[in-house]
């Protein structure tokens, strides 16, 4: 099974592609993630993605794809995978349909995780990250036990370095502008499924389990 999910940057892509991870035992590819650590280890690859992603801006497609193509090319992706935050753009989903053409596949489902950009900044200024093991967590609606501190780990959580008002307002128009598109691409591969995100983290798993059921 493998699965794209859409919505907007804070929507709670990355909350739900792990719970469907753990559900279903697939791997969870957020190539936000990959390019925070890339940073992290400062890899050439996250000397040259750190600019764009503090200026809220997209890693150029050229980069992103070939990073992406060779993660699903792991073995552990051959019996499907959950990819959040990948395609952002038209060309990238473009170029993930290509390589899976070769493979004979396609991507199953498109979950957009739909919630209005008043609801975003809220989200991201609440968002607590753990740096070391990637659990996310919100001040006000989803808090670690312990303040401050991951449940999964026990490592200090950090605020990341985009979530700032200003970029995340950058952030939503980007995608607006270029990310939203995908939801008529996938609409017409006929794999597009909508959720309300702005219910409870449990209740959008369910609605999302009924879909993938
Ligand atoms: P994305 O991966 O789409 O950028 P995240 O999963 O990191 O979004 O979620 C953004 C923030 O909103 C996080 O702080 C997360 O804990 C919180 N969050 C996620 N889903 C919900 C929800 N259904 N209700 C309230 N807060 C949520
Ligand atoms: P995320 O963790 O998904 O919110 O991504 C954080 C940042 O990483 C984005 O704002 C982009 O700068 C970069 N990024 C992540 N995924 C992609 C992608 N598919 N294409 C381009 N840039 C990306």
């Amino acid at each position: 099974m493998k699965i794209v999910m859409l919505g907007a940057p804070g929507a709670g892509k990355g909350t739900q592609a792990e719970k469907i991870a753990a559900e279903y035992g697939l791997p969870h590819i957020s190539t936000g993630d990959i390019f925070r650590k890339n940073i992290k280890e400062g890899t050439d690859l996250g000397k040259e993605a750190k600019g764009y992603m503090d200026a809220g801006k997209l890693v150029p497609d050229e980069l992103t794809v070939r990073m992406l193509l060779d993660r699903v090319s792991g073995d552990d992706c051959r019996g499907g995978y959950i990819l959040d935050g990948f395609p952002r753009t038209i060309p990238q989903a473009e170029a993930l349909d290509g390589e899976l053409k070769k493979l004979g596949e396609d991507i199953d489902f498109a979950i957009d995780v739909e919630v209005p950009d008043e609801n975003i900044v809220k989200r991201m200024s609440g968002r607590r990250a753990c740096p070391k093991c990637g659990a996310t967590y919100h001040l006000e609606f989803i808090p670690p036990k312990k303040e401050g501190i991951c449940d999964e780990c026990g490592a200090e959580l950090t605020i990341r370095d985009d979530d700032k008002p200003e970029t995340v307002k950058k952030r939503l128009d980007v995608y607006h502008d270029q990310t939203q598109p995908l939801i008529e691409f996938y609409e017409k591969k006929g794999v597009l499924h909508t959720v309300d995100g702005t219910a409870d983290v449990s209740d959008v798993f369910e609605a999302i389990k009924n879909i993938l059921k």
